[in-house]
């Protein structure tokens, strides 16, 4: 039986990973502000032959605070900023529920995951997921991703917080996983 190459993927959330996060929540492409060296650090990933997906709870839909075309919009910023520095997102998979819809795509719930893993045809097992929060990781772990946590945004106090998924590795932003990652990938 052929062996087929396993599918080269990196899954990350949004907010706190690859844009400054907020507590009033990112409404507005003038509110999408990248973290320094994260997009630059999707460039290094596609450079090194990984396509990378983003799965990203937006409640802020569902609490009526912006619409699907300001999520739009930001996303559309979002690419053409990435691409600038040679970076590409293949896809953004985004939640836009509150707590009380009972969504199936709502982290820690694991929906939008599934459908990566669908979508993309990936292992699990062989493919990170990058946050900055629990419910990340979580949704990540209950499908037997590789969790990672990134200081940025909500993750030093998620760190903090303690309980994360067994296995999970802690770096201090983007730019580092993916500096780590790419050193210690098999060959
Ligand atoms: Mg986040
Ligand atoms: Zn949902």
């Amino acid at each position: 039986m052929p062996t087929s190459t396993p599918r080269k993927l990196v899954v990350l959330d949004r907010d706190g990973v690859i844009n400054l996060d907020s507590d009033a929540f990112i409404k507005t492409p003038d509110e999408w502000v990248a973290i320094p060296g994260s997009l630059e650090a999707i460039a290094r990933l596609n450079q090194a032959g990984y396509r990378v997906a983003v799965a990203t709870n937006q409640s802020g839909i569902g609490r009526g605070l912006f619409d699907t075309a300001a999520l739009n919009a930001m996303h559309a910023k979002m690419h053409r900023l990435a691409a600038a520095v040679g970076g590409r997102i293949d896809a953004v998979f985004f939640c836009p529920h509150t707590a009380q819809d009972h969504c199936d795509c709502r982290k820690p719930k694991p929906g939008m995951l599934k459908m990566i893993v669908e979508r993309f045809e990936i292992e699990p097992g062989n493919t990170p997921v990058v946050g900055d929060s629990l419910r990340d990781l979580e949704a990540g772990a209950a499908l037997g991703f590789r969790p990672h946590l990134v200081r940025t945004g909500k993750g030093e106090k998620t760190l903090a917080a303690g309980g994360l998924p067994e296995g999970t590795r802690v770096h201090d932003d983007l730019r580092a996983f993916v500096f780590d990652f790419l050193a210690n990938e098999p060959a």
